[in-house]
């Protein structure tokens, strides 16, 4: 039973307040709870919460013990894994098979991954001659970067937001984070285990509502939160940016993205579909790093379209209990909208309709959920609206190819840069095709292949940044040179 009253958590304690808006699941649109909006009053409480863990406990904590505190969060997250699966279920509405497989296990491991980088990082040494034909030495400390402010999207909500948190914690920051208004139970339910454990108060916070004029906005816009980071769209980014600009504070931009998979007529096959299903349709196409472009070799095309349409058209929509169910609904009424807004734009533009395009019909209460089927158009002219933007679907365009240079000019004319996959079986096109493309990750004969050391972050409108591996200090840290004259 998932909880009906979503609280903020503020210095150790649920919060309620004297707002409420509901909370939706999307596979009915049925309000299953109600979420207590934070105000500026609860904004500030938590921001100075968390100030003060970090000028107390927190801050004075030994490394060896911030870690084994990291590592208990692992446990107990994993004791009440089921708890976390049915809360992000219940707000994503996304089938349990790929939840329990990505986002509670990953959600957890975000923990371990940032104590074992903290735990082994080194630091830089340079010994100097000085003038006096003596000598100096210069190391480099790092301390946190103070009280972080994480604003979180709603596709993977409790992977996304742990990955934040994890490295912010690791590295001692302390953390005020505001969900997404779409998905703020897993955020909040790990507030219990952060008090199970024994993390001091006011070292993780929620603060629940949505951006303009509410939580989110109260937060980036407070003087006392040291460093944002952010994943979400583009636009978003963009104000946030603004926001960090007073006070010249630090941000990290994990945005959005239009990638591209390039298919070889040398790769192999199956696991080219394989992997292009997958990203194009996995999450219902909500996903950053998703292929909504796909360029195949000519010789290659039509085989590749037939045999991508079967794969959509197997996929079978069902709600998260549904152990055959493919594909789950979109995030709600309004991402529908948006998303049946292309798949209208893309016949208007000149589309040919190879599957999809429209609701599939579903039987009683979900009839009113967020539902929309997977779908796969050809023959789009490459201005069109629907290959230049975002669409956040379970949607692909598919074009054939004749020459490298010719895919490698169409992949990289968009504003976004944040993945792509290459599939070919010829090993230096792979390294000369993935070093040309202008992304921050490219997968060669794989997709959402991730190890976590790994730097993880967009190029051009994609992103700011890098997090993962010791590529998350640069941001959770700062690095401050202690020069000694001996
Ligand atoms: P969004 O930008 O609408 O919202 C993200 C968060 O920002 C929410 O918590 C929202 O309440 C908050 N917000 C909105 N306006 C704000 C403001 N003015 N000030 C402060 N906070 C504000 O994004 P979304 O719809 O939740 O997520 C989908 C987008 O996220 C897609 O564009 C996707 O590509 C992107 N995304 C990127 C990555 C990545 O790693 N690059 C990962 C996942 C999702």
């Amino acid at each position: 039973m998932v909880a009906k009253d979503i609280l903020n958590f503020i210095d150790g304690e649920f919060v309620a307040t004297g707002k409420w808006f509901a909370n939706r699941t999307p596979t009915t649109n049925a309000v299953i709870g109600r979420v207590a909006e934070a105000g500026k009053a609860e904004v500030d409480a938590a921001v100075r919460a968390a100030r003060a863990a970090l000028a107390g406990h927190w801050g004075a904590m030994t490394l060896a013990r911030r870690v084994e505190l990291l590592e208990a969060l692992v446990a107990e997250i994993t004791n009440r894994f089921d708890e976390f699966l049915d809360a992000e279920c219940a707000d994503t509405g996304k089938p349990k098979s790929l939840a329990a497989h990505i986002d509670i296990p990953r959600g957890a491991a975000n923990f371990k991954i940032f104590a074992d980088v903290v735990k082994n990082v080194p630091s830089e040494f340079f010994e100097m001659a000085t003038p006096d034909g003596r000598s100096a030495i210069n190391y480099g400390y790092r301390r946190p970067v103070g009280v972080v402010g994480v604003i979180c999207p709603w596709n993977l909500p409790l992977l996304l937001m742990t990955w934040k948190v994890g490295p912010a914690l690791a590295c001692g920051n302390t953390v005020v984070v505001k969900p997404s208004e779409e998905t703020p139970r897993t955020a909040v339910l790990l507030g219990e285990v952060m008090n199970k454990v024994g993390i001091p108060k006011g070292v993780y916070n929620v603060v629940n509502g949505f951006g303009p004029n509410s939580a989110g906005e109260f937060l980036t816009t407070h003087p006392g939160v040291d460093a944002l980071t952010f994943t979400g769209e583009t636009r978003t980014g963009e104000s946030i940016m603004k926001a960090a600009a007073t006070g010249a504070r630090p941000v990290s931009l994990e945005m959005g993205g239009k990638n591209a998979a390039i298919v070889f007529a040398d790769c192999d096959f199956d696991a080219a579909i394989e992997g292009t299903m997958r990203s194009c349709f996995a999450n219902c196409g909500q996903v950053c790093l998703g292929t909504e472009r796909v360029y195949v070799e000519r010789p290659l095309f039509d085989r590749f379209v037939a045999a991508l349409k079967a794969g959509a058209e197997a996929l079978k929509p069902g709600v998260p209990d549904d152990a055959a169910a493919g594909i789950g609904p979109l995030i709600s009424k309004e991402h529908q909208s948006k998303v049946l807004s292309y798949y209208k734009l893309a016949l208007v533009e000149g589309a040919t309709l190879v599957t999809g395009g429209g609701v599939p019909d579903m039987p009683g209460e979900l009839k009113d959920g967020c539902w929309v089927q997977p779908t796969i158009w050809t023959g789009l002219p490459e201005t069109a609206r629907v290959i230049k933007e975002e669409v956040f679907g379970p949607c692909c365009h598919v074009a054939p190819f004749d020459s490298e240079d010719e895919v490698l000019a169409k992949a990289n004319d968009n504003l976004y840069g944040l993945a792509t996959s290459i599939w070919t079986r010829d090993l230096s096109r792979a390294h000369r095709m993935a070093q040309k493309m202008e992304v921050g990750l490219a997968w060669v004969n794989s997709w959402f292949l991730r190890d976590l050391r790994t730097p993880f972050g967009g190029s051009k409108q994609s992103g700011i940044g890098r997090e993962g591996g010791v590529h998350s200090l640069e941001f959770y840290t700062e690095l401050k040179n202690v020069c000694i004259k001996l």
